[in-house]
């Protein structure tokens, strides 16, 4: 029988997976994904719901406009091709109240689209974005999250983290010390007086990654949101595309896939990973690959020890901690509408001219408390919302007045819409508490719909498609162990923290064997972070020489071993 030999074998052709592969690929390196699933792409699925009409499940922005990889991996040379939207984010209320915050991201648009805003509200995060522009967008972005976690037990006053040294440079009028043990709210509290604009961006936030209430993530929060403005779009025809683009860069530096390849098991021979096993039922007849040079791991943490290593190879502590990870799915309830007519907001439609619609509208955006209710209902009761359906607060996206694959002439897909609801695994109602409630939620959001935009009648809807968090689990395997939060963008699981500090450079306890999965720092949102991150690592570790094409982060700190374990 034939050996198969490569340099590097990664397991899971998702984001991560697939970018990692186009990286090393274009170091030379012989490479090969092995993907479970008869395509790649992961979490960036576009799906067909009805013949022509395009909706995205799951990612559907595109958070990595200030990614290196765009320029490393050329991507434009392999069919990647954007569309912009000339607005982001509008803002509707129950009592008629609607701004169109499209000049807030993009200044070229007009002073005209901005609505009802006053100077005075945008002198919180609107400061920030318009202060900084386009290029110190990108470096703070950059510091943030294209930046390999330091290594464990290095020493760094919190006030120097690279993000804050990139504050501290640009906004030296709005830096002060406070700031980096504040939480989103408090900025909020302290800096926007509009509430309406407060619920956007805390909402927002939210949605983006590092929720608003998290005491000293105020950086990451706003980050998550510059990351959405930054690129202000999605690749043309949804996020699937981009993955293709990943995709074709790999083959065409030599990378080989093989899709309904999962995989059984990483072989370990004197605790260093040489290679895999398929699983019995994988649709390719060599069930042995090797792997001379390293095994990258595309899928979560929990997976990759527990399951595919297997505990004989692992020290009974490491174990314990991997296996307490808290890796909850998503609170991300979304819905897809289909329709003749967009939504024309009650009372403002003058907010909203057709020539520059929102790409997302946030709404009822009345009171921040019922934000502040909505989130106590899901991450502190955890359950499904019990509060007043009008009161719950959604985030409407439409992708297609600027994307013209997305539906034919004629009718909207209005999609996604998000609600926040507790993920499945913390739910104290069960783990299809929320499933139980789909009909009910899903009517509810449908009939405050109606009441924000009195044209979204039964007659303008056509068809209505749901996934909650506990549907995006078992639709897409790959999703289990959570959306973009993976884990949480929180203090104790960001940087050097995320997943464990053992883990936090990509190392493992198994020479040759390293992490490439949003469960690493700094999670998903498909930003090429982690492959970017995981990079400096491998190139450190002799295991990849990139050519010239290659810059790395400037906040890099070299070092660090293996993966530490200790005892207990
Ligand atoms: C509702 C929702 C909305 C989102 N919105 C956005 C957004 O707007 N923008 C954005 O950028 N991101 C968004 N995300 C996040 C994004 O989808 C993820 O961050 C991204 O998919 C993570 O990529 P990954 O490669 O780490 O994991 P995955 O995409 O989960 O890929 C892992 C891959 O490994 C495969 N696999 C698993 N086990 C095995 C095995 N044993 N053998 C072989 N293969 C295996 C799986 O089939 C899968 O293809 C969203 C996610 C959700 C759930």
């Amino acid at each position: 029988m034939r050996d198969e030999r490569f340099d590097v074998v990664i397991v899971g052709g998702g984001h991560n997976g697939t970018t990692i592969a186009a990286y090393l690929a274009k170091c030379g390196l012989s490479t090969c994904i092995l993907e479970a699933r008869p395509e790649c792409g992961g979490g960036q699925e576009n799906t067909e719901v009805r013949p022509g009409f395009r909706i995205d499940p799951h990612a559907t922005y595109l958070y990595g406009g200030a990614a290196p990889g765009f320029d490393q991996l050329e991507l434009w040379k392999y069919g990647m091709r954007m569309v912009y939207y000339p607005s982001m984010a509008g803002i509707a209320t129950l009592d008629g109240q609607a701004a169109n915050l499209g000049s807030r991201w993009r200044p070229d648009i007009g002073e005209e689209s901005i609505g009802r805003v006053s100077p005075g509200d945008l002198a919180g995060p609107g400061r920030i974005f318009d202060q900084l522009g386009e290029a110190a967008t990108r470096e703070l972005l950059r510091a943030l999250f294209w930046t390999p976690p330091y290594p464990e037990g290095t020493e760094v006053d919190p006030v120097d983290m690279p993000w804050w040294q990139v504050f501290r440079k640009h906004l030296p009028n709005l830096w002060s010390e406070e700031l980096v043990s504040m939480s989103y709210l408090d900025f909020l509290d302290n800096f926007v007086q509009w509430e309406p604009l407060k619920v956007l961006d805390a909402f927002a936030a939210w949605y983006c990654g590092a929720h608003p209430a998290w005491d000293g993530m105020l950086m990451q929060s706003i980050g998550g949101m510059l990351l959405l403005t930054y690129a202000s779009g999605a690749p043309r025809g949804g996020m699937h595309t981009y993955a293709h683009a990943i995709i074709r860069c790999a083959l065409a530096h030599g990378a080989r896939i093989l899709t309904n390849a999962p995989v059984g098991e990483i072989i370990v021979r004197d605790g260093r990973a040489v290679g895999v096993r398929l699983a019995e039922d994988a649709a390719f007849g060599e069930k042995t690959i090797w792997a001379d040079k390293a095994v990258i791991s595309g899928v979560d943490v929990q997976q990759t020890f527990l399951r595919l290593i297997g505990r004989s190879h692992l020290d009974p502590s490491f174990v314990q901690r991997v296996s307490d990870i808290s890796l909850k799915g998503g609170s991300l309830f979304v819905m897809s509408v289909i329709c003749r007519e967009l939504p024309r907001y009650h009372g403002r439609e003058d907010a909203f001219p057709e020539e520059i619609y929102p790409s997302c509208v946030v709404a009822p955006a009345d009171s921040l408390e019922w934000f502040r209710d909505q989130t106590r209902e899901a991450y502190s009761h955890r359950r499904p919302p019990k509060m007043a359906p009008e009161q719950l607060t959604m985030m409407i996206c439409t992708h297609d007045p600027y994307d013209s694959t997305r539906c034919p002439d004629g009718y909207h897909v209005l999609s996604p819409i998000y609600l926040e609801m507790p993920p499945p695994e913390y739910d104290v109602t069960g783990p299809e508490g929320v499933n139980r409630q789909k009909s009910e939620i899903t009517s509810g959001a449908l009939a405050l719909l109606e009441r924000l935009a009195p044209n979204m009648t039964g007659a303008n809807i056509v068809d209505v498609f749901v996934n909650t968090p506990q549907d995006s689990e078992f639709r897409n395997a790959g999703m289990v162990g959570g959306n973009w939060y993976g884990v949480r963008h929180s203090e104790d699981q960001w940087f050097a923290n995320r997943p464990i500090p053992e883990l936090g450079r990509y190392r493992t306890p198994i020479e040759g064997l390293y992490l490439c999965n949003q469960t690493s720092h700094p999670g998903g949102l498909c930003l090429m972070a982690v492959p970017y991150n995981l990079m400096h690592v491998l190139i450190e570790d002799g295991i990849a020489e990139p050519g010239g094409w290659w810059y790395p982060s400037p906040y890099y700190v070299p070092g660090g071993g293996p993966a530490r374990v200790e005892a207990v």
